[in-house]
């Protein structure tokens, strides 16, 4: 559905491309807002590692299901439809038929049914639930609401478990609202991406401002679940006009929270063909980018905002983050569904992602597709990440509980971070400025990269 949407097959293979293209130091001399860096390098930093042959991937899936599972846990459940495509969206996966619906989630209550009794499932208690895609709100009321009334059956959710549906506004009726709330929804994640219907329809997006604007208003209404926007800066058309127009809006509608998403142009995608094409306008360019990014952190601080991670805002005390945040830390994830994926132990993992082979597959056995070995530096990568993406580190504590130096050894890149003025470092802290914040993903992959390249133990 939008930039959130995590841990899927090709993401992880597109980004394994190595460390070449991937500069640690920033450009000196120059304004490090749009200029410190040519390009993002990554749209989630910490990816890598190997994968584990074909023909082990079954005896490990034993093993790591039966193992008992600690510590904050998420549980991710894709629904790989959409009923439009968006010009934009890597993500796009099925159209959606009369049967989709049914047949699917029937398919997906047997695996949640199937797995709930396996050690990793339900040794303790799972933190987070997302029901991720795709579209999940294209689903029908009814099996949206058996498909969450199963997840509260079948899994040890936790009391304060924060229980997500994804989704958009087009066909989101209030009956649908109703069938989640009443599943057990407490979280409700709304793709918009601008407010601007002219924009919107040049995208293949369907439901115009007005219908927008009623929906929400009716989910404050119903006033049951945190209701949560992403709105993206950097679409083709969107003038700084417009982006400080959505922005507006946001603030007018008493919503819990809002990611500002920068718009990601993926390779071969139909945005990109179509901006080739000259049949849409070429989006603005990185640097512009920064300057729409600063105009939304400034925005949301001026109307009070709580930040819960560099693109992530909360308003009210309902809204928390945090199966995102979980997930940048790299805790463990449970899976479900066709082309999901999850992290068990350190090792991420995917489900077959090819719709028919799914089906197909599942009622037999879990249709494991592939599994990454852990990395070696799982827990510092874990960590970089995780302190990162809320735009802070603690490295002196992180390096005391790795038994690593982590302040000496970083100490040639942060002091030219923050002579740039990515950083501002104090007493083992590092905090990102707005340029840093800008350019976290760098910063983070570049810590990474710099520990593989550079520690003895990694054979620099
Ligand atoms: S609804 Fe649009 S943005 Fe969401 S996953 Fe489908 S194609 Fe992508």
């Amino acid at each position: 559905m939008n930039n959130k949407t995590q841990g899927k097959l090709n993401l992880y293979k597109h980004f394994h491309s190595g460390v070449k293209d991937r500069p640690v130091f920033a450009n000196e001399g120059v304004d490090p807002l749009p200029l410190a860096f040519n390009k993002k390098v990554a749209v989630h930093p910490g990816l890598g590692g190997t994968f584990v042959e074909k023909e082990s991937i079954g005896a490990l899936w034993k093993t790591l299901v039966q193992k008992e599972r600690s510590g904050k846990t998420a549980a991710y459940f894709h629904i790989p439809f959409c009923e439009t495509h968006c010009l934009f969206c890597g993500f796009y996966s099925n159209p959606l038929t009369r049967d989709s619906s049914k047949t699917y989630v029937d398919a997906l209550v047997g695996e949640i049914q199937r797995d709930k009794d396996l050690p990793v499932v339900n040794s303790s208690p799972i933190h987070a639930v997302y029901l991720g895609g795709g579209t999940p709100t294209a689903l029908e009321a009814e099996d949206l609401e058996r498909l969450l009334v199963c997840i509260g059956q079948c899994l040890p959710l936790a009391n304060d478990c924060e229980i997500t549906v994804e989704g958009r506004i087009h066909n989101f009726s209030e009956e649908k609202m109703k069938a989640c709330i009443s599943g057990g929804a407490n979280r409700f994640s709304i793709g918009v991406q601008t407010f601007n219907t002219d924009i919107r329809r040049s995208l293949g997006r369907v439901a115009d401002k007005a219908t927008i604007l009623r929906s929400m208003q009716t989910l404050v209404r119903l006033d049951q679940a945190a209701i949560v926007i992403d709105l993206i800066y950097g679409l083709p058309g969107q003038s700084m006009a417009i982006w400080e127009s959505d922005l507006n809006t946001l603030l007018g509608l008493g919503l819990d929270g809002v990611d500002l998403y920068q718009l990601n142009v993926f390779k071969n995608s139909a945005l990109e063909k179509a901006a080739n094409k000259g049949t849409m306008q070429t989006p603005p360019d990185i640097s512009q980018q920064s300057h729409y990014f600063a105009k939304g952190v400034e925005t949301m601080i001026r109307a009070r905002y709580r930040r819960l991670s560099i693109s992530h805002w909360g308003r009210s005390t309902r809204e928390r983050n945090l199966y995102n945040l979980l997930f940048k830390k790299r805790s463990n994830a449970l899976a479900f569904g066709a082309c999901a994926g999850g992290n068990l132990d350190g090792h991420f993992f995917f489900l077959e992602n090819k719709l028919n082979r799914y089906l197909k597959t599942v009622g037999r056995t879990k249709p494991v597709m592939a599994i990454v070995h852990p990395l070696e530096n799982d827990a510092l990568v874990g960590a970089l990440t995780g302190g990162l993406e809320v735009g802070r580190l603690d490295l002196r504590q992180i390096g005391q509980r790795l038994g690593l130096n982590l302040e000496e050894f970083y100490r040639p890149v942060l002091e030219q971070w923050e002579r740039v003025g990515l950083i501002e470092t104090d007493g083992g802290w590092v905090t990102l400025t707005l340029a840093g914040q800008f350019w976290q993903v760098n910063l983070t992959q570049a810590m990474i990269d710099y520990f593989n390249v550079n520690h003895p133990v990694n054979g620099g």
